[in-house]
């Protein structure tokens, strides 16, 4: 068994095998003939002479002939198995050639066809590209602190069940992760990206933190103190975290947003005392969180969005009415983009660490002013007649990403077989045994390290 083990852990020995060599040792072990000396017509449980050469011992293990027969070739089996996997001729596809593609996973809904605006496309010159799209529900994630992270997915496709395995190199987030209208959190899986460092437009960090309306509000209550009112009028907002302090009076008319929806879910005008107070008492069953505004007599909604560099604006006005304007009929158009919006938008886009994709919604009033509500992500639904080219943008803005990602793995310098505590990563706090102080700037850097780029496979912990 040493021998074979020895000739077994050779690869020439094993690659010079005749074809079908291992597959024939891999198949069931065919049924041993019995031996000579239980061939007779002898019942199996009756005693015979034993033959001259076998000893007691060997008796007791000649019994169970057959089986013996069989862990012996198992044994030879299990043996070329494993020498043969560490060999590298089980999977040989993946252990032995170089993979001469990079995966962008997309996560949006299959109406949006983006493998058909990436075909043919090449990653960093050398590495074709692999669009696998899902929807946030249609995926799994499992994670690894090493940096690997394989999606499981299951889609259904002109009635066909796809199923599929593989490790994203980069990931468009173009749904919401989170909506609690009809449960839908996919935060967990935010959390598996992350953890399992796959690159991503937006970032998974701001996507994670857009998922709390309030909580980016409170960004914006930020930028509205270091801009001034004048430069950036956000509209006046109260947080209440459940329904039991909604006792204290707003000034009416105001608009109730409870929890985190959207498409104008879970928005509702409230005149008076008495409607607040049953709002608060519905509230009280959502178990969440609830802000209130002025009702804004609005004359139409403004819309500044940015992708990349590219910046649009435009102004919607209902037309059936309805003080929602993203409910019932309403009038799109594009105008103008002002060194006001843009100012507005750019100063956004770099709230939790860059938004790449970004919009910002406000209201312009018929007192002639601008209220800022709210600013949103890459899951931010495309408007207008430039939806195809923004679409577009964002495909280019992607795959100069990945581009820039392949080239800094390219050019990386050769891990070091031995991390020295006094070499520098260029990683924050990973060498110096400190831990991470700002983690959205030391993220893309962990994902690069992860895919080979910086030294050590994990950042070093702090002892
Ligand atoms: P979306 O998913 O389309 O972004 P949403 O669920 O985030 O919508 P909001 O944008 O907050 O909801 O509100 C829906 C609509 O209600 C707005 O487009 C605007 O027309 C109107 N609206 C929101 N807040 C106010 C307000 N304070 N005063 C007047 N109208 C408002």
């Amino acid at each position: 068994m040493n021998y074979l083990r020895r000739r077994l852990s050779d690869s020439t020995f094993i690659s010079n095998l005749p074809n079908g060599y291992i597959s024939d040792l891999q198949r069931p072990d065919p049924t041993q003939p019995p031996p000579p000396q239980v061939s007779s017509a002898k019942s199996p449980t009756s005693v015979g002479p034993a033959p001259p050469a076998t000893s007691p011992g060997s008796e007791r293990k000649a019994q169970p002939s057959q089986s013996t027969g069989g862990s012996f070739f198992s044994s030879i089996t299990n043996v070329v198995k494993q020498t043969a996997a560490s060999a590298g001729l089980v999977e040989q596809t993946q252990v032995t050639t170089s993979k001469k593609f990079k995966i962008l996973l997309v996560i949006d809904e299959p109406s949006q066809e983006w493998a058909k605006l990436l075909r043919g496309k090449k990653v960093y010159g050398d590495y074709d590209l692999k669009v696998e799209q899902a929807e946030f529900k249609e995926i799994n994630v499992v994670a690894n602190a090493n940096g690997t992270c394989t999606v499981n997915m299951q889609v259904l496709r002109s009635g066909t069940k796809v199923v599929r395995s593989f490790k994203p190199d980069f990931v468009l987030i173009r749904q919401h992760a989170f909506s609690m209208t009809q449960n839908e959190d996919f935060r967990n899986l935010i959390i598996g990206l992350q953890y399992g460092g796959v690159p991503s437009i937006n970032s998974l960090e701001s996507i994670y933190n857009l998922c709390d309306k309030p909580w980016a509000f409170a960004q914006l209550i930020n930028t509205h103190r270091k801009l001034g009112a004048e430069k950036f009028p956000l509209i006046e907002q109260t947080f209440y975290p459940n329904y039991k302090e909604m006792v204290s009076m707003p000034t009416f008319p105001v608009v109730v947003k409870i929890g985190h929806a959207h498409s104008g879910i879970g928005k509702v005008k409230v005149d008076n005392h008495t409607k607040f107070q049953d709002i608060a008492s519905v509230v009280a069953l959502t178990q969440t969180y609830t802000t209130t505004e002025p009702l804004i007599d609005s004359k139409y909604d403004i819309r500044i969005q940015k992708i990349g560099n590219d910046y649009k604006a435009y102004m919607r006005t209902s037309i059936s009415g309805n003080w929602k304007t993203n409910t019932g009929s309403a009038m799109l158009e594009q105008v103008a983009m002002t060194d006001r919006y843009k100012l507005w938008v750019d100063t956004c886009s770099e709230i939790f660490g860059g938004l790449d994709i970004c919009a910002i919604k406000a209201i312009h009033g018929k007192d002639g002013k601008d209220y800022i509500t709210e600013v949103v992500g890459s899951s931010m639904p495309l408007v207008g007649e430039h939806q195809a080219e923004d679409r577009q943008l964002i495909a280019d803005m992607v795959l100069d990403r990945m581009n820039l990602i392949a080239e800094k793995q390219a050019n990386a310098p050769p891990r070091p077989t031995t991390i020295q505590p006094s070499q520098g990563t260029g990683l924050k706090g990973k060498t110096d045994g400190e831990p991470m102080k700002d983690p959205p700037n030391s993220c893309l850097q962990y994902i690069l390290d992860c895919n080979g780029v910086a030294v050590g496979p994990k950042p070093v912990q702090a002892n």
